[in-house]
């Protein structure tokens, strides 16, 4: 047999964390690694925040489990958070953002079928999004690397480009549900939507009656400096994804959505075995005690500032490896002039430095959101030195 015992969907790296500690992994041999990735913006508390270690183990020692054909005190508890500080009224709990984004596609479908317009069941969605891995979240990006292989993708997709507006009402027709867009683009490189776009969506979607979601998975949850980033555009949408860094580690998302959304998300529409599970709520819980309050959020933008003003008066020392710095508090992309995979093996591999290649020529930095200024030091020192040893010809393996 050939095969790894772990299906070899990905490309891993030689990196193997054993153990975390605040902003830096440990791996298996004892290298230690700073880690600007944060699990691809999960650790939004960084490794071994006692306050949600303490929250999980309290609460797997209470009640871990139990189906959700029971009432639910923990899910009450946190949906009623989540909607006293969003736009929401109601909230389906899950296990990961692909599931969230499912969730909000049927909610989206069900808005038009429960109403007997049964022909409304297209999204149009944008080039280069991703939202996900399963089978209709990957219909709904047009990267058809990830479509290779799978294929008959689920109907009722049409992408159109990223950013354009008038490319977005020229796809509307009888079919149309609504749009599904990320607010930033994340995969795609960090490209964040301007203001007139989201507003531009929001007023065709109160035009013709579409619903307007938006997949906040990565961008949600204190990481653009706001708990989401929709209210940095003043834009709210009917129905929003989150996931990734709700549970700070802890594998759980939510579908959000006003009252007028969910109207076709009745009895025996939907349901998740673990989703909302006591444990995964108490998690949850948890990174909202410490994200959910200006004095946080307030942190994250300030050192968002402080971070990229460092990284875009460093850029200019190495024009032909960096072109731009992008993206909204600590979710920022170097977008670079060479291929930036290379770059990142490099900074990993010879700088201990972990950051995460995305589309557009792009890398993400994706910190925790508890980083100092002991920690940007460190990481302009060692993203410096990297710079600095880098030879895109020969690039780190
Ligand atoms: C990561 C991501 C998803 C998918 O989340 P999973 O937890 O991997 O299923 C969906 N949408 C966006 C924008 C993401 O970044």
């Amino acid at each position: 047999m050939s095969i790894t015992p772990l299906m070899p969907v990905y490309p891993r790296c030689g990196v193997r964390p054993v153990r975390g500690e605040h902003c830096h992994l440990i791996s298996e041999d004892g290298t230690r690694y700073l880690d600007f990735a944060s699990g691809i913006a999960v650790n939004l508390l960084g490794h071994s925040n006692e306050h949600l270690i303490g929250a999980i183990q309290k609460q797997a020692a209470t009640l871990m489990h139990v189906s959700n054909l029971y009432g639910s005190p923990q899910g009450e508890h946190l949906a009623q958070r989540l909607v006293d500080l969003t736009f929401a009224d109601t909230v389906f709990f899950t296990n990961s953002g692909a599931e969230a984004v499912e969730c909000a596609i049927k909610t989206a479908r069900a808005y038009h079928q429960h109403a007997g317009n049964d022909e409304k069941y297209e999204l149009i969605t944008f080039k280069n999004a991703f939202h996900g891995r399963t089978m209709a979240t990957i219909s709904a990006s047009n990267q058809e690397k990830m479509h290779k292989g799978f294929l008959p993708l689920l109907q009722g997709f049409k992408y159109v480009d990223f950013d354009d507006l008038e490319g977005a009402k020229a796809a509307i027709g009888p079919n149309t549900a609504g749009f599904l867009v990320e607010p930033i683009q994340g995969e795609g490189g960090i490209r964040d939507a301007s203001d007139e776009f989201l507003k531009g969506l929001r007023a065709l979607c109160d035009e013709h009656d579409l619903m307007l979601i938006f997949d906040e998975v990565q961008c949600g949850v204190a990481r653009t400096g706001t708990l989401y980033a929709y209210e940095q555009y003043g834009v709210e949408p009917d129905i929003m994804a989150t996931a990734k860094g709700i549970g700070g580690g802890f594998p759980m998302g939510a579908c959000l959505a006003t009252e007028k959304a969910a109207r076709g998300m009745v009895i025996g529409t939907h349901g998740s075995t673990y989703g909302g599970n006591p444990l995964a709520m108490a998690a949850g819980e948890a990174v909202l005690d410490v994200v959910a309050n200006e004095e946080f959020l307030g942190t994250v933008k300030a050192t968002g500032e402080r971070l990229r003003g460092r990284l875009e008066q460093f850029i200019g020392n190495y024009p032909d490896l960096f072109e731009l710095v992008r993206g909204r508090g600590l979710m920022l992309g170097v977008k670079m002039k060479v291929e930036p995979r290379g770059f990142v093996a490099h900074m990993r591999d010879n700088h201990q430095l972990l950051a995460v290649a995305a589309g557009d020529m792009t890398f993400r930095v994706l910190p925790p959101l508890v980083i100092g200024d002991a920690e940007i030091d460190e990481f302009m020192e060692k993203l410096s030195a990297a710079s600095e040893s880098y030879n895109p010809e020969a690039p780190a393996t």
